[in-house]
C-alpha cells in the first residue's frame, strides 16, 4: 500500500487502517526479490488505475501529483505521449542515421561501461537503446517508457530473444515508476530542438537522482548549446514578406492592414528550423555547457546565456543561429553527437532566431547580448533574445550609437523551413574559411564508420513536438 501511495494515488481517509492490513513478505534471494518487485509494479499499473475523485468502497481516490504532473499541463503531456506512441515517429528517429549510428558506436566502443552492468533506458521508445545496451553485454536493462509504444517495444524485444531476455520493459514515467535495483549506467535520448525542447532533460536528471548508483555513468554525459550570429538576407526577406498579405487595403472589400503588425510579429516569433550553410555565420561560435551528471533539475527551468562575439565581416546581422551537441564520455572512447551546420544533417537540423530589426556591424565589431530561455508547462521554452552592437560613423556620438534588437520567440512553434533548396549565396561580404567557423570539438569523431546524410522523410508534420521531420 505504501507503494500505491508513492505511485501517485492514495485514499483520502483511513490510511492507518490500510497500513494495519499490511502483510509481511519475506523474499530469500535477490532474484526472488526482483521478480516480486516487478510483478508488484505490473499489478499496480493494472489495478490502481482509478481516476482522481472516483469513490471506492473504503474511501475515494485523490491524485498525489508526481514531479512531472505538477510541472506539465495534462493536455500537453497527453499529446506528447500520443505522438511518441506512434511507430512512424519512432521510425523517423531510428532512420536518423547520424543519431542512431552515433548511439550505436558510443555503446559498442564502450563495452566496458555496459558489460555485466545494470542499465536504465530513460524514455525507451521502441527499445532500441536497450537492445544496444544488451548487445554490449549488459546484465540487465530496465526500459522505462510512458507512452503506448511499450506494446511495440515488448514485441521487438521478444523478437530478439538473445538480447531481449535481459531487458524488462516498465510502462510509466521515470518520475513515477519504481525499479528493483540501482543502475550502473543510464542511457537516454532526451534531446529536443535547441537541446532543451520537450523538457525531457529534466526527466533524465530526475531519473539520475532516482535510479543511478553513486559514481554511475550517463550516456550522454554532457550537452552543449552552440550559438553564433548569422547574416541571411534571403531568410529575412522571406519572413518579412509572409505578412505582406495583411497589407491589402481591399481584400473582398475589407482593409486588412490593422492586422499587419500582429502578423509580422507572429512570423518573427517563430524560430526557424532548417539546415543552413555555415558560411552564413559571421563570427566564431560560443557554447553553453549542461553537465547532466551534476546539474539540478531546477537549473533547466531558466537558462541564461550571456553573448559576446566579434564580427569577422561588415554586414547586416539577422539573428542568432543555434545548434547543440552531446558527449558520450565512455571509459574507452569519447564520442560526440553533433547537430552543427556543415556536419551531416540530423532530424534536429539547426535553429535560428531571426531579429525583426537587423543590426549593422563592421568587421571586428563586438556583438553582445543575452539568450534567456524560460521553461513553460507545455513542455517547451519561451526564448528571449537580445543582441546589441555599437555603431560608429558619420553623425554618431563620440562613444558610438548602441543599436539593440530584441526578440521573443516560442520554441514550441517553430517554422520548419525544409522544402526550400538550401543554396548558399554570398551576400556581399568577404568569405571566411570554413574551419574558423566550426564549433570547437564538434563533429570530430563523427565521420569514421558513419555515412553522411540521413534518410528521413522530409514531410512536415503539424504535431506540436519538434523531433518530427
Ligand atoms: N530511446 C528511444 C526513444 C527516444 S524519444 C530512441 O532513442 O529511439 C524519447 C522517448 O522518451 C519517447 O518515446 C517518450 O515517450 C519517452 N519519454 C519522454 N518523457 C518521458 C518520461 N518522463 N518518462 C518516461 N518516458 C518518457
Amino acid at each position: 500500500m505504501l507503494e500505491a501511495w508513492k505511485a501517485g494515488y492514495c485514499r483520502v481517509d483511513d490510511i492507518e487502517k490500510l497500513f494495519s492490513r499490511a502483510i509481511k513478505v519475506v523474499l530469500r534471494t535477490e532474484a526472488e526479490s526482483k521478480a516480486f518487485s516487478l510483478a508488484f509494479q505490473r499489478w499496480k499499473q493494472q489495478t490502481i488505475s482509478g481516476k482522481a475523485g472516483e469513490s471506492l468502497e473504503n474511501g475515494s481516490i485523490v491524485a498525489c501529483k508526481s514531479k512531472f504532473d505538477t510541472k506539465i499541463e495534462a493536455s500537453s503531456a497527453q499529446m506528447y505521449f500520443h505522438y511518441y506512441g506512434q511507430l512512424l515517429h519512432q521510425q523517423n528517429m531510428l532512420q536518423d542515421f547520424v543519431r542512431t549510428g552515433t548511439y550505436y558506436a558510443a555503446v559498442m566502443e564502450n563495452r566496458a561501461d555496459f558489460e555485466g552492468k545494470v542499465v536504465v533506458d530513460v524514455g525507451a521508445g521502441s527499445g532500441i537503446l536497450s537492445l544496444f545496451a544488451a548487445q554490449a553485454g549488459a546484465k540487465h536493462v530496465y526500459a522505462v517508457e510512458a507512452s503506448e509504444m511499450v506494446e511495440h517495444a515488448q514485441r521487438l524485444i521478444s523478437g530478439n530473444p538473445s538480447f531481449g531476455q535481459r531487458i524488462t520493459i516498465i510502462k510509466g514515467k521515470v518520475e513515477e515508476v519504481e525499479l528493483p535495483e540501482k543502475a550502473d549506467i543510464l542511457i537516454s535520448e532526451p534531446m529536443g530542438t535547441l537541446l532543451v525542447n520537450e523538457r525531457m532533460l529534466e526527466s533524465y536528471v530526475i531519473a539520475r537522482d532516482r535510479f543511478l548508483a553513486p559514481d554511475g555513468k550517463m550516456f550522454p554525459t554532457t550537452g552543449r548549446i552552440h550559438m553564433a550570429p548569422f547574416s541571411d538576407e534571403y531568410l529575412y526577406v522571406e519572413m518579412a514578406n509572409k505578412s505582406l498579405f495583411w497589407q491589402q487595403h481591399n481584400f473582398f472589400g475589407v482593409d486588412l492592414t490593422p492586422l499587419h503588425g500582429s502578423a509580422f510579429d507572429g512570423y518573427f516569433s517563430q524560430p526557424v528550423v532548417d539546415a543552413f550553410d555555415p558560411r552564413l555565420l559571421i563570427s566564431q561560435s560560443t557554447y553553453h555547457t549542461l553537465d547532466f551528471t551534476s546539474m539540478k533539475e531546477e537549473d533547466l527551468y531558466e537558462i541564461d546565456i550571456p553573448l559576446s562575439f566579434v564580427s569577422s565581416v561588415g554586414t547586416r546581422v539577422h539573428g542568432l543561429a543555434c545548434w547543440f551537441d552531446v558527449l558520450f564520455n565512455g571509459s574507452t572512447v569519447q564520442r560526440w553527437l553533433t547537430t552543427a551546420p556543415g556536419s551531416p544533417t540530423t532530424h534536429w537540423y539547426q535553429l535560428r532566431c531571426v531579429l525583426a530589426q537587423p543590426l549593422y556591424v563592421m568587421a571586428g565589431q563586438e556583438i553582445t547580448g543575452r539568450l534567456h530561455l524560460v521553461a513553460h508547462s507545455a513542455q517547451s521554452y519561451t526564448i528571449y533574445l537580445t543582441m546589441s552592437a555599437k555603431m560608429w560613423g558619420v553623425g554618431a556620438d563620440p562613444g558610438g550609437i548602441l543599436q539593440t534588437s530584441t526578440a521573443k520567440l516560442e520554441l514550441k512553434e517553430p517554422y520548419y523551413r525544409l522544402s526550400q533548396p538550401q543554396a548558399y549565396m554570398p551576400q556581399d561580404q568577404q568569405q571566411l574559411p570554413l574551419s574558423s567557423l566550426q564549433a570547437q570539438g564538434s563533429g570530430q569523431q563523427m565521420q569514421d564508420g558513419l555515412s553522411p546524410g540521413i534518410t528521413v522523410d522530409q514531410e512536415r508534420d503539424s504535431a506540436a513536438f519538434t523531433r518530427q521531420v
